[in-house]
């Protein structure tokens, strides 16, 4: 008699909303009873467990993870004639805020082994731009690709040398952690998102702003309601509709309780595909004093050639991946234009980008992934090398 397997999936919300379904229902129905649907309650309270949790003095709740970029860098005045640097190979949301507002991004080449910032990369950009001299370096946006914290230390140690803005795209990121130190007070700013898969997710789309500065804190909280002041109907300054809901806040409180318990689980699935496909495939590196939160489970396969061999493999056993992704920015059609505007003159290339891309595969992560489960992922990774 064969059995089918349990399906497994790439991400899985299922199994955590059947945990707190009760939390969840009774969260939305005190919404419906009390009507406060913008800026309610909910909004203060998430905001005050996710400073708590990141340990930052400040968490100002916003509408989705490039909003929350989107509003950090409208508080420094970010716009036309700044050069803003960030990697080349991550999300399209971290390249496309700078060009909203205006500015130029310029992509920077990431490290082999962490797939973040390379900075020696991101010093000899800054340099040339300073050369050239058409553009002010202005902002970092340091992304923790897949979860994994950047170079946090080396990066803020070039933004105070140089004046720039340090901002962190925590987006995939928030439960990781530096020498013992969550995300969320390394850059002057950190950007989180809440879209439902990411390692704290809502049911919808949200975001949060972390920082420790009393100042841009106030800040954020204008910005994201159309730039208002004391009283609602003074405007201080051009901001947007940013807000967090009310409804998406109650469902975060009802996910908080479980975050803890889901990045060990998430860190114990790591580590069983480490066992199982370390030395065959390269498996992420998480350097000395780095604690990732596993919000993307990526490894790099031989040669390009192998991904469509691998996926299709994978596909046949049942187990879903996904290709996070597929191209560097620089090469997006959206990007190209800014790319070859951000250093006009002998601008390096940016090989390691261009290559992951081509070799990159990530496989089913979340925290109720079961050790067989790993096991079947692998075993059709490993069948199809
Ligand atoms: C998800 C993500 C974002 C954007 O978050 P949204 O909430 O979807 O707007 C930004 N940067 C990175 C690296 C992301 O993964």
């Amino acid at each position: 008699m064969t059995t089918t397997p349990r399906p497994i999936a790439f991400f899985d919300m299922k199994a955590q909303q059947a945990l707190i379904r009760a939390e969840i229902d009774a969260g939305i129905a005190r919404i419906l009873d009390h009507g406060r649907f913008i800026q309610g309650p909910e909004v203060d309270a998430i905001e005050a467990k996710l400073a708590g949790f990141a340990g930052a003095a400040h968490a100002v709740g916003v509408s989705s993870g490039t909003d929350a970029l989107q509003i950090a860098m409208m508080a420094e005045g970010i716009g036309p004639g700044d050069a803003v640097f960030l990697p080349a190979f991550t999300y399209t949301a971290t390249a496309e805020v700078p060009l909203v507002l205006g500015a130029t991004p310029v992509f920077v080449d990431v490290d082999p082994a962490t797939f973040n910032l390379d900075l020696e990369d991101l010093a000899r950009r800054v340099a040339l731009v300073e050369k050239e001299g058409r553009l002010r370096p202005r902002a970092v946006i340091g992304v923790d690709l897949y979860g994994l914290p950047a170079n946090w230390p080396a990066i803020e140690g070039l933004c105070e040398k140089h004046g720039m803005f340090a901002l962190d795209d925590a987006a995939q990121a928030f439960g990781g952690a530096l020498h013992g130190r969550r995300l969320g007070t390394f850059a002057h700013a950190t950007a989180l998102s809440f879209y439902p898969t990411k390692t704290l997710g809502c049911y919808g789309d949200g975001g949060a702003i972390l920082t420790n500065d009393p100042e841009r804190a106030e800040l954020y909280g204008s910005l994201r309601t159309h730039g208002e002041g004391r009283s609602r109907y003074e405007v201080l300054r051009t901001g947007m509709n940013g807000r967090l809901d009310s409804i998406q806040a109650a469902i975060l409180l009802a996910k908080m309780p479980l975050l803890e318990g889901e990045l060990r689980a998430r860190r114990q699935a790591a580590a069983w595909y480490q066992a199982a496909l370390g030395g065959r495939v390269a498996t992420p590196q998480v350097g000395p004093g780095a604690e990732s939160a596993w919000g993307i489970y990526t490894i790099l396969l031989p040669d390009a050639a192998a991904r469509p061999r691998v996926q299709a493999a994978m596909q046949a056993a049942g187990v879903p991946s996904a290709v996070y992704y597929p191209k560097p920015l620089h090469h997006q059609p959206a990007y190209r234009a800014a790319h070859a505007a951000g250093i006009e003159a002998g601008a390096p290339p940016l090989p390691v980008s261009e290559d992951i891309c081509q070799r990159c595969l990530s496989l089913p992560m979340h925290p109720y992934l079961t050790e067989g489960d790993v096991a079947r992922v692998a075993a059709a990774v490993l069948g199809a090398l």
